[in-house]
């Protein structure tokens, strides 16, 4: 198992407590319905382990806010209070290694039904040590999922809405339990979407292409990175629907999450994806990704939040 023990504190009902403190009531709405939504942001340590590196924190709360917006809720935390609670967590915290942030808006009233009108929603905080989410080194193995994607007039996959994520769960419980590593989820107009946590790429032909905005996938800020990185390094992409059989033979393929990190793929649906190996546009983006994030590249260091 991967370690998943939290650091000390965490931002709960207002304060920073220890993380043991902060505990919700079984009654709690959000618990029975899913009435919740989330975001998840890394933290990277610089190469002298001197400080850390958050990596595009006003975008992610900017998601963050916009997925509340679009259930029409709201939280008493504007952008700058929660990127200012995010610092102080993290400071107090001192983290020495990798990091994920979990910010999370919940419905925390008690009523017995699935009404948002009238639903108050509460927001907390906690961090915890995070290496890889998914293998970056191995080759991934994946399955395209008979589970479909949800779509945006359903549970909008732009939003990160917690109980949308049973989708993701069954898709990636049964490639797990198929002894796959994740799985891939088409929309329901039969075009790939995304992986249950991630965003998808391949290349053909020396284009790098990804489903659409438009395409039933969460707007992921890897893969906003990833297309910024290929322009600056001058490689085309496109962002349009994607066959199930244009990924069988695809030259390199990989998934893009702020978990996921840039995650190569070597198989999908048993079939090899090019070589078998990471291929030649994979890594150089992932190179640039990795050293990016770490604070060595300074082209990019708006990105970038040191504490
Ligand atoms: N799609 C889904 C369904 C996700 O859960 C995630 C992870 N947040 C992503 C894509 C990638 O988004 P990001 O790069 O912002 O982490």
């Amino acid at each position: 198992m991967k370690d998943t023990r939290s650091f000390p504190f965490a931002f709960f009902e207002g304060n920073i407590v220890p993380i043991e403190t902060a505990k919700v009531n079984i009654m709690t709405n959000a618990l029975q319905y899913g009435n919740a939504i989330f975001g998840g942001i890394r933290g990277y340590t610089s190469s002298d382990k001197k400080h850390t590196y958050i990596f595009r924190l006003e975008d992610h709360y900017k998601r963050f806010l916009n997925s509340l917006k679009i259930l029409n809720k709201s939280i008493r935390y504007d952008l700058g209070q929660l990127m200012h609670t995010t610092l102080e967590l993290v400071r107090k915290n001192q983290p020495k290694t990798d990091y994920y942030l979990r910010p999370f808006a919940y419905g925390s009233d008690f009523f017995l039904s699935p009404d948002l009108a009238p639903l108050t929603f509460e927001f907390a905080l906690y961090m915890i040590p995070l290496g890889e989410y998914l293998s970056i080194t191995k080759g991934l193995k994946l399955a395209i999922s008979n589970w479909v994607r949800i779509n945006d007039n359903m549970i909008p996959s732009r939003a990160k809405i917690s109980g949308g994520y049973i989708n993701s769960s069954l898709a990636r419980g049964d490639a797990a339990n198929l002894g796959y590593d994740d799985a891939l989820l088409m929309s329901a107009d039969g075009h790939i979407a995304e992986g249950s946590g991630a965003n998808f790429f391949i290349v053909r032909d020396g284009v790098l292409v990804t489903p659409p905005k438009y395409g039933d996938v969460l707007e992921g800020m890897t893969r906003r990175t990833i297309l910024q990185l290929a322009h600056d390094l001058d490689i085309p992409t496109e962002e349009r629907n994607i066959d199930r059989t244009e990924v069988y033979i695809a030259d390199e393929a990989f998934l893009t999450g702020t978990g996921a990190q840039v995650a190569w793929v070597a198989e999908v649906d048993g079939r090899k994806i090019g070589t078998g190996k990471m291929g030649p546009i994979t890594e150089k983006i992932n190179k640039l990704f990795f050293s990016l994030v770490r604070g060595k590249q300074k082209k990019y260091s708006d990105w970038l939040t040191k504490v």
